[in-house]
């Protein structure tokens, strides 16, 4: 490509809007442009990064035996009823009425459609089977941000193994794992697997991708001791046992006016730590209102009580039903005595006496409760947010808690899909099985981003050579001088030539902003050609993540470049 019949409009200043260091440079650098809100263009640049970051996840996907399929964006309603997401997916399912009346829904995954397919698979010598394709998925986000990152349409390789039994899941998802860390690791990104929830997928084990950024909006936690690590959205943490005195033979009320919050009671005279009080929430889990009993220096992690209970939809109670269920208000809440509502405690409260919390009635408060005495039939969860500093639930040394980016998830999804939408084969004893589903995503433009995130300076992106969108710029000095030209535009040649991707900078710019833009779209080599240069007969070859150049030989220039590019090329 000659950059002076390129598209790449390259900005001098970051959008208004942008806060991610992935959103500045690729809007700034020319590969993307934002259409709604959470919706973009890729123009050449961005696309052809896309393009290799696909072709790079199909050869890993084809590598481990996959099949590519294109499935369609647009699915009848049907099919997601009989797996239950049709309501499931709430809001965040573009849907629609088609001119016949039927509901239509945008695809935000694929199990249902490709567990229909596999409705023509009919006996166990037909399996294992993996499924892929790379093709736009819908999620009407209810925030879009962070440009690529968080968007309502994107580009996603979504694969699913098929197998006669959990053993056969196992291999499938080992594979995956396997080909999802060179996948990473090809496109430059060290990725942490971490332990996490299914969601609204469902299944019974996930495994999820995090690269560390301050763009990311998840949280995971990790020992840095044995390695374990988790979302917190899932992990569990030891902590430090708490030694309580024998308590009051009851609980009793003491007055706590005006004081409302785990922090006032702390600090009131009578009052107690925070780890000594019971923090009492009052949600309503799929319709129906619930107490929920945490100690009073922890939080709740909102996912941990939907995969506790296997609800499908949370929220807060409002100030009303609480106060229908327990006569007082947010402040004054407990669970002594509350009888008729489901209690969901975190395990942190299991055995502890002595505890503070409140009376339900306004003001007042309870002190020496004892909560196996003193509160009916709590289940026991793990409810609570993990903290940096928590015990590790593998080797008790101290958790870091960190904030990533999700580049991948893969899933162990059982037989949920297979069972409602009726996949099924006969076994070696000739019974009907439901087959085995896991189920595995990669997202391209957010893999785009992350490595965005992870691969610049101060003067723009530094794409790792695989995925870049360009190889090397070759950057004419004057290209009105003919001989210049000449001697870049025949480098150029023999570059393409060798099977390079070469970029030649034949504008009518000043050398300056030709740099600068070669500094900030991130091609990996710049070469430059110039008068003075070409008088020595040498150039000027330079890649782009060291700050001084060296000197080549014209002659030899293109054998030289074209080396340096393949060592940076991955082995594979
Ligand atoms: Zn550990």
């Amino acid at each position: 490509m000659r950059w002076s019949q390129a598209f790449i409009p390259t900005l001098r200043d970051d959008p208004a809007d942008a806060e991610a260091v992935s959103h500045q440079l690729l809007i700034r650098g020319g590969f993307a442009r934002q259409l709604m809100s959470g919706v973009y263009s890729l123009l050449p640049l961005g696309q052809r990064v896309c393009r290799k970051i696909a072709d790079l996840v199909r050869s890993e996907m084809e590598r481990i035996g996959g099949q590519e399929f294109r499935l369609p964006a647009l699915h009848p309603a049907e099919i997601w009823q009989r797996s239950g997401r049709w309501e499931a997916m709430g809001d965040e399912m573009f849907r629609f009425t088609d001119r016949r009346g039927s509901d239509v829904g945008l695809g935000m995954t694929h199990e249902e459609v490709f567990a229909h397919l596999a409705g023509e698979l009919r006996s166990y010598k037909q399996l294992p089977q993996i499924w892929y394709q790379i093709q736009t998925k819908f999620r009407d986000e209810p925030r879009p941000k962070s440009g690529l990152l968080r968007v309502r349409e994107f580009t996603m390789k979504d694969s699913y193994s098929l197998d006669i039994d959990p053993e056969g899941l196992d291999f499938a998802f080992q594979r995956h794992f396997e080909a999802y860390r060179r996948i990473f690791s090809r496109c430059g990104l060290e990725a942490l697997a971490v332990e996490a929830s299914s969601g609204s997928m469902g299944g019974n084990e996930s495994v999820e991708f995090m690269v560390p950024s301050p763009a990311g909006e998840d949280w995971i936690a990790s020992c840095s001791s044995c390695g374990h690590a988790g979302n917190l959205e899932k992990i569990t943490s030891r902590l430090a046992p708490m030694e309580d005195g024998p308590g009051l033979e009851a609980p009793e009320r003491f007055a706590t006016p005006g004081l409302r919050s785990i922090e006032d009671i702390a600090s009131f005279e009578h009052g107690a730590p925070a780890d000594r009080q019971i923090k009492t929430l009052i949600y309503v889990l799929d319709g129906s209102v619930v107490q929920v009993l945490l100690r009073g220096d922890h939080e709740l992690m909102e996912q941990k009580l939907l995969d506790a209970t296997g609800a499908g939809e949370l929220r807060p109670a409002s100030d009303d039903e609480i106060r229908a269920a327990l006569g007082a208000l947010p402040g004054s809440l407990g669970p002594v005595g509350v009888e008729g509502l489901r209690v969901l405690a975190d395990a942190s409260l299991r055995g502890r006496r002595d505890m503070v919390t409140g009376a339900n009635l306004d003001d007042f408060h309870l002190r020496g409760v004892d909560v196996e005495r003193d509160i009916v039939s709590p289940e026991w969860l793990d409810l609570r947010e993990v903290k940096a500093g928590d015990g590790c639930p593998l080797c008790d040394a101290p958790l870091d808690v960190s904030q990533t980016i999700e580049i991948g998830h893969i899933f162990k999804l059982g037989t949920r899909y297979s069972e409602a939408l009726g996949a099924k084969v006969l076994d070696d004893s000739g019974a009907s099985r439901p087959i085995v589903m896991g189920s595995y995503g990669v997202g391209i433009e957010r893999t785009m981003a992350s490595v965005v995130e992870r691969h610049h300076d101060d003067r723009g992106i530094i794409w790792p050579v695989e995925i870049a969108p360009f190889e090397v710029v070759i950057t004419v000095l004057n290209p009105k001088d003919v001989a210049t030209l000449e001697a870049g535009t025949a480098l150029y040649e023999a570059l393409l030539a060798q099977g390079i991707d070469a970029l030649l900078d034949d504008r009518n710019e000043r050398p300056g902003v030709k740099f600068k833009d070669a500094e900030l779209v991130g091609i990996p080599f710049r070469v430059t050609v110039g008068p003075k240069g070409l008088e020595r007969g040498i150039l000027e070859f330079q890649p782009r993540d060291v700050d001084t150049g060296q000197e080549i030989e014209i002659l030899k220039a293109s054998v030289t470049i074209a080396e340096a590019v393949l060592e940076r090329r991955t082995q594979h």
